[in-house]
C-alpha cells in the first residue's frame, strides 16, 4: 500500500477539451502528479499556455469533430511523447431548447461532439493501448445521462451522455482482460464556461442549486480530484463504473 499509487510518474495523458474548465483543471493536477500532457482543442488559452510553456507537456489544435482529427491526435501525441498511458475523453458541448423544435443541426452538432468524437478519440487511442497492454480512459460523461435536468430542456444532450455512460461499460468490458481499464465521471453542476450563463441567472442558478443537496455547484478542481483517481494505479480494480460527483444530486 502506497500513496505513490495516486500519481502519475512517467505516465502519458492525452486530454480532449484541455484549454479551459474541467480538462484544464485535469491536465494541471495530472501535471502535479508527474504526467506529462498532450492537450488538445480548437485554440489553446493563456492557461493552456501557462502549462505546455513548460515544455513537458504539448498542445495540438484541432476540431473533435472533423474526420481526421481522433488519428491525427494519437499519432502526434506518439510522435511527442512515444506511447499514451491515459486518455480523458472530455471534450464536450451544451443546447437546449424544446425537443419538438430541436433542429437537425443542433443534434448533429450535439452527437457528433459529444458521442461520436468520444467514441472515435477512443478507438484512435485504444490501438496504442493494446500495443502495450496497458492503459486507462476516462470518459466525461454528466448526471444528465441518468435524470432529466431542470428547469431547462435539453434531450440530445442528456442522450449524447447516458450513450457515453453505456460505452464507458461495454468497452471496459471488451478490453478488462486486456490491461485496459474504462470508467466514466458523472459531473453534476460545475463553475466552468458551459454551465455559467446559467449560474448567472438568478432563477435558473436557484434551481440548480436547490437541487443540488449540497447546496452549491462543483469545481473543475474537484471533478479533477476523481479524474485523477480514476486514471491512476490507485484504482487498479475499477473499470466499466461511472463515478457521480455531483454534491448529491441525483440521490432524490
Ligand atoms: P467548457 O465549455 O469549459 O469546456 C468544454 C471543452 O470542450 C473546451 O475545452 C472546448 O474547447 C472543448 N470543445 C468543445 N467542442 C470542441 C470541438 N468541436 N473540438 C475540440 N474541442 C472542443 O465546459 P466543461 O469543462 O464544463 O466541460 C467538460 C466536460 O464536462 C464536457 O464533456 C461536459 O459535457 C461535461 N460536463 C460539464 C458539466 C458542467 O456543469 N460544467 C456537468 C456535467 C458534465 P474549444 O471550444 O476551445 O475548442
Amino acid at each position: 500500500m502506497s500513496l505513490s499509487q495516486f500519481r502519475l510518474e512517467g505516465k502519458i495523458a492525452l486530454i480532449t477539451g484541455g484549454n479551459r474548465g474541467i480538462g484544464l483543471a485535469t491536465a494541471q493536477l495530472f501535471a502535479k502528479a508527474g504526467a506529462r500532457c498532450m492537450l488538445t482543442a480548437r485554440s489553446e488559452t493563456d492557461d493552456s499556455r501557462a502549462l505546455t510553456d513548460t515544455g513537458e507537456h504539448a498542445f495540438h489544435a484541432a476540431d473533435i469533430t472533423a474526420p481526421a482529427s481522433p488519428d491525427e491526435l494519437v499519432e502526434a501525441t506518439l510522435e511527442r511523447f512515444g506511447r499514451i498511458d491515459i486518455l480523458v475523453n472530455n471534450a464536450g458541448v451544451a443546447d437546449g431548447g424544446d425537443f419538438h423544435d430541436f433542429d437537425d443541426a443542433r443534434l448533429a452538432r450535439i452527437m457528433d461532439t459529444n458521442l461520436i468524437a468520444p467514441f472515435r478519440v477512443a478507438r484512435s487511442a485504444v490501438r496504442p493501448m493494446l500495443a502495450q497492454s496497458s492503459g486507462a480512459i476516462v470518459n466525461i460523461g454528466s448526471i444528465s445521462g441518468y435524470v432529466a435536468n431542470k428547469p431547462q430542456l435539453q434531450v440530445a444532450y442528456n442522450s449524447s451522455k447516458a450513450a457515453i455512460h453505456q460505452m464507458t461499460s461495454v468497452m471496459a468490458f471488451e478490453y478488462a482482460a486486456r490491461g485496459i481499464r474504462v470508467n466514466a465521471l458523472a459531473p453534476g453542476y460545475i463553475r466552468t464556461r458551459m454551465a455559467i450563463d446559467g449560474m448567472e441567472d438568478p432563477e435558473m442558478s436557484k434551481v440548480w442549486a436547490d437541487n443540488t443537496p449540497m447546496g452549491r455547484f462543483g469545481t473543475p478542481e474537484e471533478m479533477a480530484n476523481c479524474v485523477l483517481f480514476l486514471a491512476s494505479d490507485a484504482a487498479s480494480f475499477v473499470t466499466g463504473a461511472t463515478l457521480v460527483a455531483d454534491g448529491g444530486y441525483i440521490t432524490h
